[in-house]
């Protein structure tokens, strides 16, 4: 292998160099996995070969995780694929089935964990055509930042009965006199949330935002009531935003204090001299306000950081409205290595596998993503162009066809090379 096929991250500049016939590894996935992905892969072959005719390529390099990895080794994510994405920093995977009594949670929460994957970045907006349930799914247009590395998703429980569940309840009822009656068949799960962990997301949304000029960011939380968690993470939010960003932010707890010290009609006059100053509105909403925000007022949320556990719904939630799961994209990314996986956000849907029928949009969308993170944005911004010309054109898989009146229903095979004739 050549050096010059290695995506590299300058330690200094934090520059990423990306040679032009770069190494890529991908993971096919379970499930309909190997269905999307030949789809996903051709449109993205060609859509570099249209817009660099030649002078661009990417070289895919199969690494196994999953079922066929299971199947080949005898493992479910192999050492060799771990090293193989640490060392070309930048990859692409299909959905992975979750092991059952493989000894392993979860392979993603594995992936995100070996390479420190903190930030979760899921893209929503609504493509022209999608069929959605809301009478304006253009509103949403909103970037999510969700911890990938914390938070309940720790890994750290006890089942009910167990000696460490009770070990545990006993500690907290006799050492720590939690005010809390424990029943003996309780499970129990530990939630974490560190200043470090909460900061280094809270600065990777801020930065997104500075960059791609959006004018607000909103932290949502449940700090009302998991004060020392989800509260730390708005207040660590707040000061991170005051502290780093102090000359282009402008947070809703100055406003605050503002407000207390002399009055609000001098606060929101502050706010205003910023947001006209170009600064960006750090804002927070606690989580169960935010669903039904994100339905009755989407125009008011643009960037948002949120803990682990919160940004998995809400991403599924905001989701639902720009047209499912099929059509989300996702991105798992440490922005200080430059490490970055993207991905489908749905699931194996293991009843449709070997169908041909579901919608290579999401791992697709993921490619895009990709290609973005590598500053290819004209092979990108074709695929968006005709993927939404398909759609346009009513020439969809079957989960966009059963929401259409007088569409053309397509194979995921089909509705690639329909993209590809419209590139
Ligand atoms: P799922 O996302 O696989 O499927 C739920 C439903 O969504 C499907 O029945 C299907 O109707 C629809 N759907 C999913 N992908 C679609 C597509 N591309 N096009 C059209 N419709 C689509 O969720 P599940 O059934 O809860 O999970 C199945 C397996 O996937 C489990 O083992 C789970 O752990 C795993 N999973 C993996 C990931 C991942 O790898 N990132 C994410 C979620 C779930």
């Amino acid at each position: 292998m050549q050096d010059n096929q290695l995506i590299t991250k300058d330690p200094r500049s934090g520059e990423l160099k990306v040679p032009n016939h770069p190494i890529i590894p991908f993971i096919i996935g379970d499930g309909i996995g190997p269905d999307i992905w030949r789809a996903a892969s051709r449109v993205l072959d060609a859509a570099v070969e249209k817009a660099y005719l030649g002078e661009r390529s990417i070289q895919w390099k199969e690494v196994l995780a999953g079922e066929k990895a299971h199947d080949k080794t005898g493992e479910w994510l192999p050492k060799e694929t771990v090293d193989d994405l640490k060392k070309y920093l930048v990859s692409i995977k299909g959905p992975l089935t979750t092991p059952i009594g493989g000894g392993m949670r979860s392979l993603n929460v594995a992936l995100r964990k070996a390479l420190d994957l903190y930030v979760c970045l899921r893209p929503t907006k609504w493509y022209p055509g999608v069929p959605s349930p809301v009478l304006h799914p253009e509103w949403v247009d909103m970037v999510i930042f969700r911890e990938n590395t914390e938070d309940i998703y720790a890994g750290i429980e006890y089942v009910a009965g167990s000696a460490e569940s009770k070990k545990l309840t006993d500690f907290l009822s006799s050492e720590l006199q939690a005010d809390y009656d424990f029943l003996p068949n309780s499970g129990v799960g530990v939630k974490v949330a560190s200043k470090s962990g909460c900061e280094r997301l809270v600065r990777a949304a801020i930065e997104y935002a500075l960059i791609n000029k959006r004018k607000s960011v909103t932290l949502v939380h449940k700090g009302n009531i998991m004060k020392f968690t989800e509260g730390a993470f708005k207040n660590w939010g707040y000061q991170l935003a005051e502290s780093e960003f102090a000359d282009q932010t402008y947070t809703w707890d100055q406003w605050e204090r503002t407000k207390s010290e002399k009055g609000e009609e001098a606060a929101n006059q502050e706010q205003e001299a910023a947001t006209s100053a170009g600064k960006i509105i750090i804002k927070d909403v606690i989580a169960d306000n935010f669903l039904q925000q994100i339905l009755l007022n989407p125009r008011d949320y643009e960037v948002i950081a949120t803990m682990n556990l919160n940004g998995d719904y809400i991403s599924d939630a905001l989701a639902a409205i720009v047209g499912g799961i099929g059509i989300a994209p996702g991105a798992n990314i440490n922005y200080q290595t430059g490490h970055a996986l993207f991905e489908a956000t749905h699931g194996t849907a293991p009843r449709f596998a070997n169908t041909d029928s579901m919608n290579p949009s999401s791992v697709l969308l993921s490619g895009v993503m990709m290609l973005e993170y590598m500053g290819w944005q004209e092979a990108a911004n074709s695929i968006t162009a005709a993927l939404v010309k398909t759609i346009k054109q009513k020439k969809v898989t079957v989960d966009f066809y059963n929401q259409m009146s007088d569409a053309t229903l397509l194979k995921t095979s089909e509705f690639g090379s329909q993209i590809i004739e419209n590139l």
